[in-house]
């Protein structure tokens, strides 16, 4: 058995008061493109964060590739080397053009050079069909190719594991389809995925696997065909109802 790329083990996260994460348990082994569904405020968000350290863990571990993340004495910046995000509302940087938003962590965090970043830069622009805009403003994109910057950007960094925060939701419909298929280009190479996204035609043709998460649980996980097809959880038929 070789060790899962991803461990997390009885996650606890609390704000204030609330539960959010409650005893959350999930493994990913690399290639694995994990599509993590539930309703809003179920937690996917805060999952994805503890998973990078955005945020403290109550209890529980997040061990990466056999690392405790959450130790107090772990190096974020080592982490953030090897888990990288794609966030809903991209989160470029205006000022920077789609190559220099693309080449920043490489020479700031990686230590690359200027040239060399560049030229993988754009090689990752091309990885995403967008080589043709690299000098091009995030104001002057649409909102579909800002997002596949975005994900150029977090390719860059070359991460063990690559996370995705609805990384649709904020697109106009018609430009959803443009990123799912770079997605798609991406779990096919093999990068591991996990991906919070309700866009069912991915989840169905590209994930491994389909976490139903409510209520800050793990309810129902298991291979899309099964979780789609014959759920086991009532929880989970009524979601998958609501979807429709
Ligand atoms: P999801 O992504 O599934 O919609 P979230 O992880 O964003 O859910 O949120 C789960 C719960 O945690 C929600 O009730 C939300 O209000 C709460 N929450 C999330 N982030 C914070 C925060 N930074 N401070 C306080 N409460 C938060
Ligand atoms: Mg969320």
């Amino acid at each position: 058995m070789t060790r899962p790329l991803l461990d997390i083990d009885d996650l606890y996260k609390s704000y204030g008061s609330e539960d959010v994460l409650e005893g959350v348990d999930l493994e990913m082994d690399r290639g694995d493109v994990t599509v993590l569904i539930g309703p809003s405020g179920s937690g996917k968000s805060t999952l994805l964060r503890c998973v990078n350290q955005l945020t403290d863990i109550d209890s529980g571990t997040v061990a990466l590739d056999g690392t405790d993340v959450t130790r107090p004495e772990a190096d974020v910046n080592e982490l953030r080397k090897q888990v990288g995000m794609v966030f809903q509302d991209f989160n470029l940087f205006a000022h920077l053009t789609a190559l220099g938003n693309v080449t920043l962590g490489p020479r700031k965090v990686l230590g690359m050079d200027a040239d060399e970043a560049r030229e993988r830069g754009r090689e990752h622009l091309e990885q995403v069909g967008l080589l043709d805009q690299a000098d091009s403003y995030p104001a002057e994109l649409s909102g579909g190719q800002q997002q596949r910057v975005g994900i150029a950007r977090a390719l860059a960094m070359d991460p063990e594991l690559l996370l995705f925060d609805e990384p649709t939701s904020a697109l106009d419909p018609e430009l959803v389809g443009e990123v799912v298929d770079v997605m798609r280009d991406l779990a096919d190479r093999g990068i591991t995925m996990l991906v919070v996204s309700h866009e069912m035609g991915f989840a169905r043709s590209a994930a491994s696997d389909i976490v139903f998460l409510d209520d800050g649980e793990i309810v129902e996980h298991g291979p899309p065909e099964q979780l789609f097809e014959t759920p086991e959880a009532d929880r989970t038929r009524e979601f998958l109802g609501r979807l429709q």
